[in-house]
């Protein structure tokens, strides 16, 4: 599917396209910002060329309208729909939504939430609805991401009459709190519903948000995006009682604080620029007053870590993100130099040579820190390309059955595991092939031993591969006396060592997991069923008195792989099945999707 992801802001527009599939990649790239006097400047990137100059489009209505023709240059004319960037979705919106004209009036009536924000927003679809009458456009909102945070934290302890008018915490810069989440989790190789993540997101605005289980649990940004973190021109955090004071010191109306604490503050107040490449440069030549604008800037953020880390009860990741936090090693390390207490220590030479390119996601943190810090490109623009995507995708028709396989213990061994065990040279027998293609349960057998027990006879699957990995259930690990950690196949960096014993000897090595469940599909039945490759579904096992719904069941879609649903033996036991069984997908998949790595 081809997406056009348009993000128009009050004063920019950027213009993405998306080729949404099993993977996505985005097709061209476009900003169009600087409008005046019946001009603009403008960067296209598509076809690994970048182009930039001036051109003949006095506003954002103006470049929208000609996008057609700049897309058909660059051979773009199949697009599918549109993908908006909605800033504020206020209570009503909380899922990603294909517009029509009702819920556009809603969107227009929460302008006086987002009064910079909403209205640009709906130029973009209003001008769209003109250029592409029939493609279907959709709404994304940066505050839907939110929509977890509990009243706990979205209260203002404010008169009920004001609560009662719309006044809570929203949050925003949920697609890339989102986006750079769902990255990292991959990059760590721990499921996001097992992850404590601040999402630390530095741009010219600027929000962290506790990422709780996948959910987000709170978030710096409020009811409007002025609350928290010292932005380029938005104070952040203030106390509200300065309304009061500057209206009677200095005469100010609420309109003119209001203004000043949008566009006049921050980094743009403390140190005369709103930039912080200048304000770093000022600073390393003396300028006291960009020295202290930088302390107050890392010190807020640093808060926010610490007061997210206490409310999620624990933290495994920091990610950085955004402008400031892609590009400024010397603003993280500032950031990061004070949570030594918490376990999170930075390695200095990794922050130093940071490489983003290909969407990668490097870890920062020093050898046996706690707490992971990771750097990422955000992608604000491919998550709205993907939720676009999901919203318009037909729901898969239900139940669907899936053919459900039930793992037991084995292991997938190496060369050098499988000559430490059974000699020099040895080659695995093949004596039983399973449903996926080329794959075979081997004759021989192994022995695993941990510091509690041991496990006799357990299987060895093949072919053999460059690493070992040694699957076994929760009670498995019970009996050995380890602890191994839920993941998906080959995510195996941290994972605890085990014995193996064979007939020639034995081979200590790491590798021991309880598989995460998953789903092997290829993409004719994925098509067929509605799934995406990285997508989280909910399925349906067992129809007896003990049937149960298994969540967060990941897809894993391959060429020639057979539409198979794996589980352990502990899963089959709870669902009471046996070797093998049925499942239906869930329907109403609330999904995940990974984004791929392809270059832009
Ligand atoms: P937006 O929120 O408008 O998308 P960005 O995410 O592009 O903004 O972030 C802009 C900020 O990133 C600016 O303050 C800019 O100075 C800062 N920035 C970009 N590159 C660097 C760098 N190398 N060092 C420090 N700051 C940088």
């Amino acid at each position: 599917m081809k997406i056009l992801v348009l993000n128009c802001g009050s004063s920019s527009l950027k213009v993405g396209v998306f080729d949404v599939g099993q993977t996505t990649t985005e097709v061209f790239k476009a900003s169009y910002e600087r409008f005046e006097a019946g001009s603009c400047s403008y960067t296209i990137r598509s076809g690994g060329k970048t182009e930039t100059g001036k051109i003949a489009l006095g506003d954002i209505a103006a470049a929208l309208r000609a996008l057609p023709h700049i897309l058909a240059d660059n051979r773009i004319t199949d697009i599918d729909a549109i993908g908006h960037r909605v800033v504020h979705g206020g209570e009503r919106f909380r899922t990603t939504t294909v517009l029509d004209e009702p819920k556009i009036a809603a969107i227009e009536a929460l302008t006086p939430l987002a009064p910079l924000h909403n209205p640009a927003n709906l130029l973009a679809v209003r001008v769209a609805q003109e250029v592409w009458p029939s493609l279907p456009q959709v709404a994304v909102f940066d505050t839907a991401f939110h929509g977890t945070i509990p009243p706990r934290a979205t209260t203002y302890a404010v008169p009920k009459a004001w609560r009662d008018a719309g006044l809570r915490r929203f949050g925003f810069h949920g697609s890339s709190h989102k986006y750079v989440a769902i990255r990292a989790a991959e990059e760590i190789g721990v499921p996001l519903r097992d992850l404590h993540l601040v999402s630390v997101h530095l741009g010219n605005g600027a929000s962290v948000c506790a990422i709780s289980r996948g959910e987000s649990l709170d978030t710096s940004m409020g009811m409007t995006p002025l609350e928290g973190l010292v932005m380029g021109t938005r104070s952040g955090d203030v106390d509200p009682g300065l309304f009061g004071f500057l209206s009677r010191q200095l005469g100010l109306s609420i309109d003119q604080i209001e203004d000043a604490l949008y566009s006049d503050s921050g980094l743009l107040a403390l140190a005369n620029s709103s930039d912080m490449r200048s304000v770093e440069d000022r600073a390393a030549k003396g300028d006291a007053d960009a020295q202290l604008a930088i302390e107050i800037y890392a010190y807020r953020t640093r808060k926010y870590i610490g007061a997210y880390a206490a409310a999620m009860g624990g933290l495994d990741a920091v990610i950085f993100t955004g402008g400031i936090g892609e590009n400024s090693p010397s603003m993280r390390r500032r950031i990061c130099d004070g949570l030594e207490f918490m376990g999170l220590r930075l390695d200095h030479d990794r922050n130093q040579s940071v490489e983003l390119a290909n969407h990668a996601a490097p870890q920062i943190q020093a050898y046996g820190s706690k707490v992971r810090v990771i750097v990422t490109e955000t992608a604000e623009q491919l998550m709205i390309a993907r939720e676009t995507a999901a919203a318009l995708a037909p729901m898969a028709p239900v139940p669907q059955p899936i053919p459900v396989a039930v793992s037991a213990r084995h292991a997938h061994l190496s060369r050098p595991a499988i000559e430490a065990l059974f000699g020099a040279g040895y080659q695995l027998t093949p004596a039983v092939p399973l449903r996926q293609p080329g794959q075979w349960a081997a004759a021989e057998r192994i022995t695993l031993e941990g510091p509690k027990g041991r496990l006799e006879r357990v299987a060895i699957l093949g072919p053999e591969r460059s690493r070992t990995q040694i699957e076994i259930s929760r009670t498995d690990g019970f009996e050995l006396g380890i602890d191994a950690p839920v993941r998906d196949s080959g995510k195996l960096e941290g994972t605890p060592t085990v014995r193996l014993i064979g007939p020639a000897g034995s081979f200590d090595t790491d590798g021991l997991i309880v598989a995460a469940r998953h789903i092997h599909t290829n993409p004719a039945d994925a098509r067929r069923l509605g799934l995406v490759d990285g997508m989280l579904v909910d399925v349906h096992i067992g129809d007896q008195e003990r049937g149960l719904v298994f969540g967060k069941t990941l897809i894993r879609i391959g060429a020639n792989a057979v539409t198979e649903m794996h589980i352990d033996t502990d899963e089959a036991n709870a669902a009471d099945i046996r070797a093998n069984g049925e499942g239906s997908l869930v329907p109403d998949l609330r999904a995940i999707a990974v984004p791929n790595k392809e270059p832009l």
